[in-house]
């Protein structure tokens, strides 16, 4: 789960991370007043858009204001904007740092070597993945070791890669020991600060956050979990999430309805593998519940790119028959406008096949053939 900046900048802040104050506006009027409460009238702000993207600064959703009119004016043209295709409902208003230098510092669950891994890097402000790309010599890594945190003289050693001046390196090493605390408070799978600034009297901040949540860290988290904003997510994952379904929309026209994310993922290679784009990774779980494939179905028809839709089951505790019977519910509930493609095979196979012919579908055991129709007919649609 994603968290907006200023949800992100809350955690830091509470985490004793030096953070500027900041308030959240949803109309210009709004923005005026926080800027005038937070600068004064002739104190300059930054008005920030807040969405679930980052390169915001790029896209125009940054924008430094010169007195609480101004920010007004940014507030206004910014809470029209969409920035990636997400259209922006809110803007942060904060009092506006000089700036002397920028730097990156963020922590990720890094596979690899299964440790939470802290990056900093001197070139901050910009994309990190940009840096990555071309100076990957300007980033510096660290795994920690989750059994002894981060301790002062590993976080001392990365911050003098920052700042040679000795306070603000004790400043920053102080900043990463409390990012890594608040990384393993809230269960983030990555933490970020970008950029870290240096203001001209030599004071450490971090002026942007962004914390990902790992999902399955949310039930220990319940106060986390209430920071979800369904309007910041696609609609198609909200109504996937409410029906207890495992559901990521994806660019391509074949719709994929599938048990078991192991399976999910062989069947989107297929489809890859013979020509076709997935239009979503789609997992309807291991239970045996028809309503989950109607659920499943309302949400793949409704996307306009979807040209064709393969349900590839794999019955074991999910049952055939249920599943058919879903397919069928669903039929008469909505109409079904793109071809469907029925592979199923394993448990309550022949009383699916029946229920299935019985309304005119047809089904088949072979998962290539059936990826391979699939793909045909979001082409031929
Ligand atoms: P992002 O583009 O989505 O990462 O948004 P950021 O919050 O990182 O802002 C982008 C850039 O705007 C930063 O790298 C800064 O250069 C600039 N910026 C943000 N806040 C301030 C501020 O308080 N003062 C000044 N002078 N620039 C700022
Ligand atoms: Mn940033």
């Amino acid at each position: 789960m994603n968290l907006h900046e200023y949800q992100a900048r809350d955690i830091l802040r509470r985490h004793g991370i030096p953070v500027p104050p900041g308030e959240v506006a949803e109309t210009p009027e709004q923005a005026r007043a926080i800027a005038q409460r937070l600068a004064g009238k002739e104190g300059r702000v930054v008005v920030k858009a807040q969405v679930h993207a980052g390169g915001r600064g790029k896209a125009g959703g940054v924008k430094l204001a010169k007195d609480a009119a101004e920010a007004g004016e940014h507030a206004a043209r910014i809470l029209g904007m969409s920035i990636k295709g997400l259209p922006v409902r809110r803007v942060l208003v904060t009092p506006a740092a000089d700036i002397a230098s920028e730097s990156y510092v963020g922590i990720i669950v890094d596979r690899a070597s299964q440790r939470p891994v802290l990056m900093v890097s001197p070139a901050g402000g910009v994309d990190i993945e940009e840096v990555a790309a071309k100076t990957p010599e300007r980033i510096h890594r660290l795994a920690v070791d989750p059994r002894y945190g981060l301790l002062a003289h590993q976080a001392l050693g990365l911050a003098l890669k920052l700042y040679r001046d000795m306070p603000q390196a004790r400043a920053a090493a102080g900043i990463m020991q409390r990012l890594y605390a608040a990384f393993y408070a809230v269960g983030a799978s990555l933490m970020e600060i970008n950029p870290l600034v240096t203001t001209p009297d030599g004071t450490v901040a971090a002026l942007d956050a962004k914390i990902v949540v790992d999902d399955n860290e949310l039930e220990r988290h319940p106060e986390i979990a209430a920071l979800r904003d369904p309007s910041a997510e696609a609609p198609s994952e909200v109504q996937a999430r409410e029906a207890g379904l495992t559901f990521i929309k994806l660019e391509g026209s074949v719709g994929c309805c599938v048990n078991g994310a192991g399976l999910a993922m062989a069947t989107m290679d297929l489809v890859k593998y013979y020509g076709g784009e997935p239009a979503n990774f789609l997992d309807i779980g291991g239970s045996s519940n028809p309503q989950k494939v109607v659920d499943a179905l309302r949400i793949i028809t409704a996307d306009r790119s979807v040209r064709s839709i393969l349900f590839n089951i794999f019955g074991g505790i999910t049952r055939c028959d249920d599943v058919a019977n879903g397919i069928v519910q669903a039929t008469q509930q909505f109409p079904m406008t793109v071809p469907l493609v029925i592979r199923l095979t394993g448990t309550n196979e022949a009383l699916a096949i029946e229920i299935l012919t019985k309304a005119g579908f047809s089904a088949l055991t072979d998962m290539d053939e059936a990826v391979k129709q699939a793909v045909a007919k979001a082409r031929a649609a």
